[in-house]
Order: structure tokens, then C-alpha cells, then sequence
């Protein structure tokens, strides 16, 4: 079944994925009146109802800029320093643009190991969500100042594919320089044709990537391509659009050229799938009917209907949920370490803050966590 393309305002969570060169100019650094203009687009998104994370390159671009550093490929430590000085003028200026919006923005930083490592990955997934429960604009880059060359992803397109993942976003836009996957590199192949719609990335698909990556941005459309699997995948639409022109946003709307890849079936579907496909069940919770009641109909499993705990897991380790006679319903990642869980085990969500001393979610399993077995 083909899905149908909605326009990017018809989407309920986005992530923007936007490539150094935009953002930096070798000569003159950042291109400012380009990010007000995107600015203003992600403002119109948000009226529009859409959640928006940013993924933000042009770090390493805008120190090595500011350093003067010469042109051509940098040192790990040149690339480490760069990173440290672009990344406050980066994170300043998206911080100034979208305030003149009345939008907050909150600077994160990941390396590799918190989209990759569970517990990790489930607390960098809270503060985003956090961020966006009080209206903030998360403003995503990787930690290259930490990276090294072995532990880090090196290019943004695969990290914003994880944090659609993450946050469970319904679309990912990468905006760079290119306007979308063509047949062949077109600055090489005269005969490259333009592909508007990528149904399912094939091998021959894979092929058409080449390299059309610039001197100032590291991913080049194999890893846009690396990024629309990892999207599609869970669930997720990708679009690859260019943003050179103001208001790169709208414009794909607007009737702008742009590569649109399918994602496939739901999100919800695709999560699920990669929940109980990955799952090997550290602990078990045994709940009451209640509760299973309650888990059939969707919803998320609290602490109160938890009777007991057995096994030993931490946060973010996945836990078979059992009924009275042992038998399991559902399969899921816990919020809560077992001693925690044993600790809150049948209390109101409201009481775990006065029994931990602090309190992280009020379920004990979100039912985005969960997969009816
Ligand atoms: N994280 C790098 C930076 O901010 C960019 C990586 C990329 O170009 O994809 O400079």
C-alpha cells in the first residue's frame, strides 16, 4: 500500500536536520538572517500545532572560522577545539532567533553511547521530552568536543535518524545544500534524474547515493540515505530538501523539489515490532487484573497495580509483565530499577516522590515502552 504524503505542517513531531554549509559561511561565519527566516517557519510550524527538534551542525564549522583555522581536513584535536568555540556561537544563535519568537531553545549535546546504550538513551529521550513539555525547542548536536574518532556517529544525518527514533517522531527533514536523492550524483551525470517519492530503499536505491556531500558538512547522501532506514524503519517519514533559500521550511509546502521516503506501516507498529523482537526479559512484574485491564485497553502500567517484582534490572532494561499465575501479557522497558519498582510497588504514582526522595515517571512502564504479548 502506497502511504500518502502530508504536507510538513500536517505532522505531529519533527525533527530538522540542518547541515553546516547552510548555517556557515567560511568567510563572513554564520548565515543569521537565513536562520531567522528558518526561524520564523519553525514559529509558524509550532501555531500550526507541530512539536519541532532541531538538529543542529556547523559547530565544528563556526569555531574553525573563528579560530582561523586552515582550510582542508582537520586533526581530531583541531576538530575537538573547533567544536568547543562554534558551539556556543552556534547554540547562542539559535537561542537569540527563536526568542525573538518567544520560543525558548535548550542545547543538547549526545555522543554516541546515549542514543545507543538503553538507559542512557531513555534518560536523553526524557529531557527532551521534558523540554518540550514546557514549550522549549530542543537544539541537538553531537559532543564533538568529547567525540573521538571510534565513539561518535561524525555525521548528523544518522544522529537525527536516532533522535526521530528516540522521541518518536512522525517526520525527519534533512536540510543541506542537495535538494533531494537523484539517480546519480547530478554534478557528475548530466542524465541524473530527480526522485520526488522513495517507497522502500532498495540496494538500487543504495546505489543512487554517491557522494554529494560538501566541503563543510561531513554527511554526503549515503549517510541520508544510512538515516532513511533507520527512520522508515521505526515508523518515521524522511524528507530530503535543500535549504538554500530563506524559509527553506514553508517552502517545501510550498511546491519546493524535495525527496519524500516512505516510512513503513505506523509508528506505533514499527516500535512495537522492534520492542518485542528485541526483548530478553531481565525481571518480571506481576500485576493485578486491573491493571491488565487497563494494559489491554493501551494504557501505560502504574506502580498501583504492580503486585510484585521478581529479578534484577535496572532503568530502561526490558521486564516481562505476568499475571497472578505467572503467565505474561506484555513485555516492556521499566522507568524504574528493580529496587525502586520494589519500593513503589502498589502505590499511587503521586507517593513516589515521597518514598525514592524523587521521582522520574509516573508509570512504571509507559505504554510507548510496552508490547502486548
Ligand atoms: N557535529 C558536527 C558539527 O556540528 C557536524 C556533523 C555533520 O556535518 O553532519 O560541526
Amino acid at each position: 500500500m502506497t502511504a500518502i504524503r502530508k504536507p510538513v505542517c500536517a505532522h505531529k513531531r519533527i525533527v530538522i536536520k540542518i547541515g553546516s554549509a547552510l548555517l556557515v559561511d567560511r568567510a563572513s561565519g554564520l548565515k543569521t538572517a537565513w536562520l531567522e527566516s528558518l526561524c520564523a517557519d519553525i514559529t509558524e510550524l509550532r501555531q500550526a500545532g507541530v512539536e519541532v527538534l532541531v538538529v543542529s551542525s556547523g559547530a565544528i564549522a563556526m569555531g574553525r572560522t573563528v579560530l582561523g583555522l586552515a582550510a582542508g581536513s582537520l586533526r581530531l584535536e583541531e576538530s575537538q577545539a573547533a567544536a568547543a568555540v562554534g558551539q556556543i556561537a552556534l547554540a547562542r544563535a539559535w537561542s537569540a532567533s527563536l526568542s525573538t519568537h518567544g520560543i525558548v531553545a535548550g542545547q543538547i549535546l549526545l555522543t554516541l553511547g546515549d542514543t545507543e546504550e538503553r538507559r542512557r538513551y531513555l534518560n536523553a529521550r526524557a529531557t527532551m521530552g521534558e523540554l518540550m513539555r514546557h514549550g522549549a525547542v530542543p537544539i541537538i548536536n553531537e559532543n564533538d568536543t568529547v567525540a573521538t574518532s571510534e565513539i561518535r556517529y561524525g555525521d548528523n544525518d544518522r544522529l537525527a535518524a536516532r533522535v526521530a527514533t528516540m522521541i518518536g517522531a512522525d517526520l525527519l527533514v534533512l536540510m543541506s545544500d542537495i535538494d533531494g536523492l537523484y539517480t546519480a550524483p547530478p554534478h557528475l551525470d548530466p542524465e541524473a534524474r530527480f526522485l520526488e517519492i522513495i517507497e522502500t530503499i532498495t540496494p538500487e536505491i543504495e546505489a543512487m547515493a554517491g557522494d554529494a556531500g560538501s566541503e563543510l558538512s561531513r554527511g554526503g547522501m549515503k549517510t541520508k540515505i544510512d538515516a532513511g532506514k533507520i527512520a522508515n524503519a521505526a515508523g518515521c517519514a524522511m524528507i530530503i530538501a535543500s535549504g538554500k533559500s530563506d524559509h527553506p521550511l514553508s517552502a517545501i509546502d510550498t511546491g519546493a523539489r524535495s525527496s519524500w521516503f516512505q516510512p513503513s506501516g505506523t509508528p506505533q507498529t514499527a516500535r512495537k515490532t522492534w520492542i518485542a523482537g528485541q526483548l530478553d526479559p531481565s525481571g518480571k512484574l506481576i500485576i493485578d487484573a486491573g491493571a491488565e485491564t487497563a494494559l489491554r485497553s493501551g494504557k501505560s502500567l502504574l506502580p498501583a497495580g504492580v503486585r510484585a517484582v521478581a529479578g534484577d534490572f535496572h532503568r530502561g532494561d526490558p521486564v516481562a509483565i505476568c499475571d497472578a499465575g505467572g503467565r505474561e501479557i506484555a513485555r516492556g522497558l521499566s522507568s524504574y530499577d528493580a529496587d525502586e519498582a520494589r519500593r513503589i510497588a502498589g502505590c499511587k504514582s503521586g507517593e513516589i516522590e515521597a518514598i525514592l526522595g524523587y521521582s522520574r515517571r509516573a508509570a512504571m512502564i509507559h505504554r510507548d515502552d510496552m508490547v502486548i504479548t
